[in-house]
């Protein structure tokens, strides 16, 4: 594939994350037909705990898109009220239990429960959010690995507008959480770009980001990176979803200032319609990977949770 990247550009042209997504759900459609025709049948183990709205849409949007590719999902619900020990307790069973190969548990928990303990508790080859530190571990490595899904989600949307080769692109993140920037500079740094991570100590992070031939940003703030930030012709992959309140009511915004970075940048992904129909298609992805991963170590003769450690 030629890369697209121009210093010459007009007006960025969209990157469709709705598109993109719907090849990756026809992918993932494709192969769980290819696995019923062995009699595999990967199955999704979703649990939410509390009362959430939110974690309530994100559920039910990602059990139905696992119905709509034939990946079984089950979903597990307990209230607000739940201890850990129960949640820890129902985890134990869905590791345990065969059927099941990939675990997600919708975030935030509500207080007390440590959401990292309940993270780590998670079988790692069935952490389909690869959010457990194994995989964390084990991605900076460069092991195939369960990857987070937003990240994982941004890297086809880089590829299907760049080519398949990065090499050699200077690409800043900006924001360095755990769950997207970190991962997200490590796959960069994998798919062999230079790699800068801007972050709320940056100093003059406009003038680090002008540097950018690939930014991706991650921040949760509304419209904070503008046409100023940016390097004409510029890759923009916007992460953030931020709910604002205006005289036209309640909206959606990410984090770069569309119709400013529009004019310098050569191709951007919309909020919505960008990155947030990335994340559950590689959701479903990594329940595919998760159910692969698990049969390969079946055949070696290991437990499964032996097998990210013996890699
Ligand atoms: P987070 O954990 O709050 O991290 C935000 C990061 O931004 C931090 O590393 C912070 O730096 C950095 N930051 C804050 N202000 C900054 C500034 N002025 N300049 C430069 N860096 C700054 O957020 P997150 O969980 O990564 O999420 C980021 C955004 O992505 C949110 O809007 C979230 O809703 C969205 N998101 C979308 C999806 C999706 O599916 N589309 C998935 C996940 C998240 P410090 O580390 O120094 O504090």
């Amino acid at each position: 594939m030629t890369l697209l990247i121009s210093s010459t550009p007009t007006f960025a042209r969209d990157i469709d994350g709705k598109a993109i997504s719907a090849k990756v759900l026809d992918e993932v459609r494709e192969e769980v037909l290819a696995l019923a025709g062995q009699q595999i049948y990967p199955a999704l183990a979703v649990l939410l705990v509390g009362d959430d709205p939110a974690s309530h849409v994100y559920v039910r949007n990602k059990l139905l898109r696992a119905k709509e590719v034939g990946i079984r999902s089950l979903e597990y619900r307990l209230p607000e009220t739940a201890s850990q020990a129960q949640v820890l307790e129902l985890i134990a069973q869905l590791n345990a239990d065969p059927t099941v190969n990939g675990i997600l548990v919708q975030l935030p928990l509500p207080a007390p429960i440590d959401e990292q303990a309940v993270i780590h508790a998670i079988d790692p080859i069935k952490d389909v959010d690869g959010f457990h530190r194994e995989n964390v571990g084990g991605l900076v490595q460069g092991i195939e690995v369960l990857t987070p899904c937003t990240p994982s989600g941004c890297m086809r949307l880089l590829h299907e507008t760049c080519g398949d080769d990065l090499s050699g692109l200077h690409a800043v993140v900006i924001g360095r959480s755990n769950i997207v920037g970190k991962p997200m500079a490590t796959l960069l740094l994998q798919a062999n770009c230079s790699v800068s991570v801007v972050h709320s100590r940056s100093v003059d992070a406009p003038a680090l980001c002008r540097l950018a031939d690939i930014v991706v940003a991650a921040v949760g703030r509304p419209a904070l990176i503008d046409a100023s930030w940016l390097k004409p012709g510029a890759v923009v992959i916007d992460v953030g979803i931020n709910r604002i309140t205006s005289e036209f009511g309640n909206r959606l915004v990410g984090d770069v200032d569309y119709a400013s970075a529009r004019t310098v940048a050569s191709a951007i992904t919309p909020v919505p319609g960008g990155v947030g129909p990335m994340t559950i298609a590689y959701l479903l992805k990594n329940t595919l990977i998760a159910s692969r991963l698990q049969r390969a170590a079946q055949a070696r003769g290991q437990q499964p949770e032996d097998d990210l450690a013996l890699n």
